[in-house]
């Protein structure tokens, strides 16, 4: 794992699930770590629990301003930023397109597509400052496969990632970093919601099969070093088992 000691990371979306388990993987790996998300209560009391090197800022990502000002948090708290993970997301709305309700399709890509533009343009002049830095998108199969009843989702992941692979055309030579993680199907809420919705095939799998998120936690981590370099501007996928050997997850 790469020493992340006095380095600072950025997680949007971390009052649960992976973004949750990510600010814990990052501090155990010595990061200060800010923790972005819409439940102020719930990013503070996991904040609280890591200690003085970590700071919840309440942010929505699809205003560009509280994103701005978080990381402006970030930099004033711990001196600098070196890594944003853009994982905040919604699975919303679970729908055939003629029954979608607009509105929630498009807060979908406000979240999962506008957001991660929106983590980028704040974080850009901050890292580059410095000589470079680190974006990872939270990404997903979705962004690839078309899946019935998610057609915001799978619209706004696949943004997402040309959008990062966008970053790495134009950052890469320049410091930064841009790349994507794939995690396959995790244990949080978000699966909760899938299996509730009881549309398409991922909602009939068994709960068993999905990965905890401490693994895509863990895996971020990993990113963040020269072994992941082969993978810029391009989704690692955590269900290849040479990217779980490499990790250190899973069978
Ligand atoms: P989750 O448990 O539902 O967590 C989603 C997180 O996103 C929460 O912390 C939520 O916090 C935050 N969020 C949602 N809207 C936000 C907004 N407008 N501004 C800021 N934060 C917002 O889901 P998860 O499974 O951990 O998902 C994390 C990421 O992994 C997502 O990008 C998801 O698409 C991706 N992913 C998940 C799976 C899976 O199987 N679980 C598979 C592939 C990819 P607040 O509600 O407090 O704002």
């Amino acid at each position: 794992m790469p020493d992340m000691t006095a380095k600072t990371v950025v997680i949007t979306g971390a009052s649960r699930g992976i973004g949750a388990a990510a600010a814990r993987a990052f501090a155990a790996q010595g990061a200060n770590v800010v923790l972005l998300a819409r439940d102020r209560d719930a990013v503070a009391a996991i904040a609280g629990e890591i200690g003085p090197r970590a700071l919840a800022v309440p942010c929505d990502v699809t205003r560009y301003w509280e994103v701005e000002a978080a990381l402006g948090a970030a930099v004033t708290a711990f001196g600098g930023l070196d890594v944003l993970i853009s994982n905040a997301g919604v699975i919303d709305p679970i729908s055939d397109v003629d029954a979608a309700d607009p509105e929630m399709w498009s807060q979908a890509i406000d979240i999962n597509l506008k957001g991660v533009f929106h983590g980028a343009h704040a974080a850009l002049p901050l890292m580059l400052q410095r000589g470079g830095g680190t974006l990872i998108t939270v990404s997903s199969g979705a962004a690839v496969n078309p899946i019935e009843g998610w057609s915001a989702y799978c619209a706004s992941k696949a943004g997402a990632k040309m959008f990062t692979a966008c970053l790495n055309t134009e950052y890469g030579a320049r410091g930064i970093r841009a790349l994507g993680l794939s995690p396959g199907t995790v244990a949080t809420d978000m699966q909760r919601e899938i299996k509730q919705s009881g549309v398409n095939a991922i909602s009939q799998l068994d709960w068993s099969v999905h990965i905890p998120p401490e693994w895509p936690a863990q895996a971020l981590v990993w990113m963040c070093g020269p072994d992941a370099d082969p993978w810029l501007g391009n989704d690692i996928s955590l269900r290849d088992p040479d990217i779980r050997k490499a990790v250190g997850v899973g069978p």
